[in-house]
Parts: C-alpha cells; structure tokens; sequence
C-alpha cells in the first residue's frame, strides 16, 4: 500500500498551515498549482484565501475541470472558509459558483466589520464531544442548506459553520489555524473509503470504523489529543 497524499490548493491564504496538520496526522500535503499535481492524490483541501482571486487564479492554473471531475468522482474535499465559498452552488449577493457541488447559500463576509475576524468554542457532534476552537476570518456563513446536507456545526443562535456533502465538507472557519486536527483526519478517513471502499459503500457517510484498511494510523491519536 502506497502512502495517502493528500492535494492543498497553494494559491494564496493558509496553505502551508494545511500541509503541517496532515503532516501531524502523517500524511503527506502536495502544494497543488498545475493540474498534474493532482495526479495520485486521494483528496484535496481548498483553503482560506480570497474567493475572487482563487476563482481567477483556479481558471488562470487550468484546474477548474480536472478539479471538477476529481469531485465528481466522489474523490473527498475539504474547504475551509474561502474554500466552502468555492464549493458552494449560491453565492449570495451574486459571485458566480466555481464548483457547485454543495446545495447550501452562502454569504461572504457574513459578520460583518466589529465581528471581522473572531475564535469561539463549537461542538461538531460528529467529530466528538470536546469542543473546537474555532477562528472565523472575515468568514462565511450557510444561508440555507438542501435536503441532501448534513449540518455539522451551528453557532450560538443557530448559524451554520460546518457542512457535508456526500464526499464534500467545508467548514467556514479555519481548523488548521487552531492547531485543530479532526476535520484533516475525517477527510483521511473518507479519503481511505474512497480509494478503498468497504463493503458496497459509496461515498463515505460518517468516519469509517478504524478497522477500515488503509484508514491512517493517526486518527485516533489525533482525534483524543
Ligand atoms: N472573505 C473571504 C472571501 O470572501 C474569505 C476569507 C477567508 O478565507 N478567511 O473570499
């Protein structure tokens, strides 16, 4: 069995802090900038950034479609704040959608000027009952999410931060800036299924048992630091 790599968009933004949380969690990040870096990744990570530079740079690169069909065929995406807005099919106030793969709205820069930038604590009951902290940067917010979404974390007063999608997640906040490694070892985990599926499934739907083969040794660990 050959290693998992996983592909980090390295446009702009928190790319590198991407690449050291799959590293904690040993696996091994690849700075994705032409489309043959994809080749042999078991999935991808679309970070923080501005959403209307990536757009532009993801058209400039020649990565929309083959991202695009990486997507569609099931292979897992994480998205992170700039990168949820990227996943998303509405953008409200108007942007065009770039891989509209996630049946969720989505408002840019939902907390305006006080709340610019802010951490918080969130229960992600799928990744556990500890807490994450959680950094939002001028982040988005889930507007409305289709029937086919699976909510993962609401703020205080009911917001939407987290998501899932078939083998998409995105969250609007930033966990690799908070040293927060589940969301990276969920991705594994679904990218494990993926590469490997079990027993008929499809897509994985929550974190495959760790018996699962190929599931990266560092899960558990990093799910209980
Ligand atoms: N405000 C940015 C946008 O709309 C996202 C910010 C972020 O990724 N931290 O694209």
């Amino acid at each position: 069995m050959t290693a998992m790599k996983i592909g980090v968009l390295a446009m702009q933004g928190a790319f590198a802090e991407h690449i050291q949380v799959l590293r904690e969690i040993g696996i091994e990040g690849v700075p994705i900038r032409l489309p043959r870096d994809l080749a042999g990744i078991s999935g991808l990570i679309l970070p923080g950034g501005e959403s209307t530079t990536m757009r532009k740079l993801v058209d400039r690169w020649a990565l929309r479609e083959p991202i695009e069909h990486l997507i569609e065929q099931g292979t897992p995406v994480l998205g992170t704040c700039a990168g949820m807005i990227l996943l998303s099919r509405r953008i409200v106030d108007g942007d065009e959608p770039v891989f509209p793969v996630l049946d969720i709205d989505i408002k840019r820069n939902a907390f305006g000027r006080q709340l610019d930038s802010f951490e918080t604590d969130l229960v992600v009951p799928l990744l556990g009952d500890r807490p994450m902290h959680a950094v939002f940067i001028r982040a988005p917010v889930v507007e409305r999410a289709g029937p086919a979404v699976e909510v993962l974390a609401r703020l205080e007063g009911g917001r939407i931060v987290a998501v899932r999608q078939r083998n998409v997640l995105a969250t609007a906040f930033h966990p690799e800036l908070a040293g927060e490694t589940r969301f990276h070892s969920l991705l594994a985990t679904m990218a494990a299924d993926h590469d490997e599926p079990g027993e008929g499934s499809g897509p994985a739907r929550r974190p495959a048992p760790s018996t699962a083969s190929g599931s990266p040794d560092g899960n558990r660990r990093a799910a209980s630091s």
